[in-house]
């Protein structure tokens, strides 16, 4: 490489830790601005600069088609499907999907390393991304941890490393930045497998969510938001505690959730080349979504793994979701006994399904946008992208 070609980027500094970031408030911390691809913020951050269109055509071909209802709210796809592995990984959070295509591709050999986020030995919680080349290193990573983490803080040790083929596992807003510096990689062939990520916090704000709704905060070892609209902690004696949504202390959580994932609405990972979650698929079951060729080969390594069944929608989410917004925005709690009431009706009644997903797609879009509103009015037209403006527009907000 010439000195005329070297890569402006590798002149820039990172940012110092603890340093105040580009977005300021609404900084992610997706780590980007830990390395010297920095020089790049401006255009590749997901709150500075919204560009899930040419984001989309760059990593899909075309982006989504507003007129297809699935595509509206699930992204541009091929596939969608729920499964499960028939033999789950202990310790995984759901099935252990994620972890499992990840060591296929590492000892096949189609990538020399897998972008993930271990945990830190003092803390179960405390992410520590790391650029794992060994199965043990990868299944080291399994589990979410629901903080918000600086995954792409590696980026500078992998161009180091003069690595070609690449797996990078990570949340929309950390995708969204890291297809943004794509070209500027360096990197034959980047595989992105995406999970939807929604209401993360930083690790003081986990601390206060589990403070608040689990009945012993120290021992839980896991949790999720699950589609039975209960949350499920899992404790360090193999015990599992079950706390309704509407039974959540709203008026206490309310700042819990750090500023950018109230103002964040790619909850669905639509930059990944594929995405495991779990809100589109029935209890106990993990929801796939296939957006390119990419991803389906990435998916066709595991096959002989996983039982699959085809997605369904049961129900109408509307109304539920109408009467949650105003409910939602004056922290209305409801006590135990009817929370739980509720939850029971709602599970027998409630939407299933791809509806559930849209239930909780809905939920937050519509709650972010009247965040946007009130907070950063001015970014409000430019930040909210096209497919969003139209989920929201389906209902009356208030003020
Ligand atoms: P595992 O095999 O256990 O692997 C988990 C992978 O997640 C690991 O490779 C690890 O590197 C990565 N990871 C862990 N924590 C983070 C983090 N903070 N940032 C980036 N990567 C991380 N799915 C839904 O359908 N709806 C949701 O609302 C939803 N919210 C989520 C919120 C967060 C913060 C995260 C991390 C995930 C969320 N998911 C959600 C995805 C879901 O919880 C599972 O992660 C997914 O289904 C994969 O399960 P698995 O058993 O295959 O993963
Ligand atoms: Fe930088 Fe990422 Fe924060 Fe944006 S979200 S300011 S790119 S660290």
């Amino acid at each position: 490489m010439t000195s005329v070609d070297f890569p402006k980027h590798k002149k820039a500094k990172a940012l110092k830790p603890g340093s105040r970031r580009p977005a300021k408030e609404l900084c992610s911390e997706c780590g980007l601005c830990d390395t010297y691809y920095v020089h790049y913020v401006k255009s590749a951050c997901a709150f500075i600069n919204q560009q899930f269109e040419e984001l989309e055509t760059q990593s899909h071909g075309r982006d989504r088609n507003l007129d297809n209802p699935d595509e509206l709210y699930f992204g541009v796809h091929q596939e969608m499907m729920a499964a499960r592995k028939t033999e789950p990984i202990p310790g995984a959070q759901w099935t252990g999907i994620v972890s499992t295509i990840a060591i296929e591709m590492l000892n096949r050999g189609l990538v020399e390393g897998v972008v993930c986020v271990q945990n830190t030995k003092e803390d179960r919680f405390q992410p520590m991304p790391v650029i794992a080349r060994t199965s043990e290193e990868i299944l080291a990573a399994r589990v979410n941890k629901p903080t918000l983490s600086p995954n792409l803080s590696v980026l500078e040790e992998i161009e180091k490393s003069g690595m070609k083929r690449l797996l990078v596992i990570g949340v929309g807003c950390q995708i969204q930045a890291l297809r943004a510096v794509e070209k500027q990689l360096g990197l034959e062939k980047l595989y992105v497998l995406g999970t939807p990520c929604v209401d993360n916090v930083t690790r003081a704000g986990l601390q206060k969510f589990l403070d608040t709704t689990s009945r012993s905060p120290e021992t839980v070892v896991y949790y999720e938001f699950m589609q039975d609209f209960r949350v499920h902690f899992k404790h360090e004696d193999g015990s599992t505690e079950t706390v309704p949504f509407f039974g959540l202390k709203t008026n206490q959580l309310k700042d819990v959730f750090a500023p950018s994932c109230m103002s964040c609405f790619d909850y669905v990972n639509s930059l990944a080349d594929l995405v495991v979650g779990y809100m589109g698929a029935p209890f106990g079951w993990q929801w796939i979504v296939v957006r390119n060729d990419t991803g389906k080969e990435m998916l066709s390594l595991v096959q002989e793994q996983i039982q699959t069944q085809p997605v369904f929608a049961k129900g109408d989410r509307k109304q539920a979701v109408q009467q949650s917004i105003p409910a939602y925005d004056k922290g209305v709690t409801l006590p135990m006994w009817a929370a739980k009431l509720m939850g029971v009706v709602i599970e027998k009644i409630g939407p299933k399904g791809l509806e559930y997903a849209r239930f909780s797609i809905d939920s937050h879009f519509t709650r972010n946008y009247l965040y946007v509103k009130r907070n950063y009015a001015k970014k409000l037209e430019a930040h909210v992208p096209e497919f969003a403006k139209r989920i929201v527009g389906q209902y009356k907000l208030p003020d």
